[in-house]
């Protein structure tokens, strides 16, 4: 056993060095060695180090170095080394942490870690809070108390009853929320297409006048960070207008929510703490290896709700917090024991610092792009730029070209009708060298493909 794990973290850590001169993009070579892995399962066990050796060899290459800093594809955080080294030992506790009673390290530490969160994000001190695997998940989670809450006002059980019959529940979206925002709710049986959506300004804000009549049956879905500008939603007027009707208001702040921490950015996510509940990323802009996500609501009893449960083999009765009595999952994870890490580690100034430096770095990516003549599609508030380098077909080609020399990687969009390429500087291992060292490359790519038109 030590010298296969040990074997396997000295590869771990040759991989994570490996990665500021590699190419972030995955080689044609290492792509074809994925074939390897198509071997019939073998008849019986093998020496597991020969295992991790092949998963290693044949593995390492073929993944995209989203780790690395150069990475500014999606909204994809790197792992602080910190969080990783927990993550590591959290492993080999392999603590099936759902009771306190059973669990107890673990039960605690993401219990200092939630409180921390909430004391880091400026949300209410007495919110409910769970960890689950990511965005998605921790919107379906504070949706499912929201959905408990306001039925529960109608004298409707929906945890009992389920659905069919329910009096019926109003929710109101962005035109520009995020896609696994409507998954949620279709999840929830409130329905994908059965939202009502409201029309939004050219950086994807919702328009509070657009918004449909409230009442103690809606619940108002904002967005904090959209996932290509990084815009917010007028977050104050819409809560003020929500909460004058009883209406409920759930804010996915996947990665906008960590605006709040940085001094700079504070005043996009002003009011946010005015919510009813919350969902954000861990791994995204916090730096914790995935899956992490994050639900908060204020109201604890409405989220415990929806997702306690009890069995008489299970050691559900406690005065401590059980993790599992607030998370769609039973047997579970501590994944709060990685955000736990970086908290302690990186304190309120750390975090804040990581934050305002990307946000730092994205703006310099505008500005170098803007002063070589393309064309900044968004107003760049946090850390997410679109850049157009021309017509569709040619930004779709600088897209390409910027992926295949692999310098970094940068993914495309199409917003409000147009083609962009989108930045988004989420790491905390990208240094101003590396923006520079993107940025040549991506203005190389742009002038050579703008020369062939
Ligand atoms: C990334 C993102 C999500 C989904 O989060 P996952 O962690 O991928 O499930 C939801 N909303 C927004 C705004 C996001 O950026």
């Amino acid at each position: 056993m030590r010298n296969l794990l040990k074997e396997t973290a000295q590869r771990a850590i040759a991989y994570l060095e490996g990665l500021e001169s590699r190419r972030v993009a995955p080689d044609a070579e290492a792509l074809a060695g994925l074939k390897k892995f198509d071997e019939p399962l073998p008849d019986g066990p093998v020496d597991p180090e020969s295992v991790l050796r092949l998963l290693s060899d044949i593995g390492s290459p073929a993944t995209p170095a989203m780790a690395g800093p150069r990475f500014f594809g999606f909204v994809v955080g790197g792992s602080l080394p910190v969080a990783l080294a927990a993550n590591w030992l959290a492993g080999a506790w392999d603590q099936c942490s759902t009771f306190h009673r059973v669990t107890p390290a673990t039960a605690v530490v993401e219990q200092i870690a939630l409180s921390w969160l909430l004391d880091l994000l400026g949300l209410p001190p007495t919110c409910g809070g769970a960890f689950v695997t990511g965005g998605t998940m921790a919107n379906f989670t504070a949706l499912a108390a929201a959905r408990h809450a306001l039925l529960t006002r109608e004298g409707w059980d929906v945890e009992g009853d389920g659905l069919f019959g329910a009096p019926p529940l109003t929710v109101a979206v962005g035109a520009e929320a995020h896609p696994t925002l409507f998954k949620s709710l279709g999840l929830l049986g409130l329905g994908r297409r059965r939202v009502i959506t409201v029309p939004v300004d050219s950086q994807g804000r919702m328009c509070p006048d657009a918004l449909p009549p409230l009442s103690g049956q809606t619940i108002v879905c904002v967005q904090a960070g959209n996932v290509n500008t990084g815009a917010f939603d007028p977050i104050v007027e819409i809560c003020e207008r929500a909460h004058d009707a009883g209406a409920w208001v759930h804010v996915d702040g996947a990665f906008g929510l960590w605006a709040s921490v940085a001094p700079s950015r504070a005043h996009l996510a002003a009011g946010l703490q005015n919510a009813d509940s919350w969902a954000t990323d861990a791994h995204k802009w916090l730096n914790v290896p995935y899956d992490s996500g994050l639900a908060f609501v204020r109201d604890p009893h409405a989220l415990l709700k929806a997702m306690a449960i009890t069995a008489e083999y299970l050691p559900t009765e406690t005065t401590e917090r059980n993790p599992s009595d607030y998370t769609p999952e039973l047997s579970r994870r501590a994944r709060g024991v990685d955000v736990w890490a970086v908290l302690r580690s990186l304190g309120r100034s750390g975090v804040a610092d990581m934050i305002e430096r990307t946000c730092r770095q994205a703006r310099r990516f505008a500005e170098g792009l803007e002063n070589a003549g393309y064309r900044i599609l968004n107003e760049v508030v946090l850390n997410q730029v679109l850049v157009s380098f021309g017509d569709d077909t040619t930004t779709n080609r600088v897209i390409a070209g910027v992926q295949a020399d692999g310098t970094c990687w940068c993914g495309g969009t199409v917003w409000q009708g147009q083609t962009a390429m989108r930045i988004s500087v989420s790491s905390w291992a990208t240094t101003d060298a590396d923006v520079e060292r993107s940025m040549e490359v991506m203005l190389r790519v742009a002038k050579t493909e703008n020369s062939r038109l």
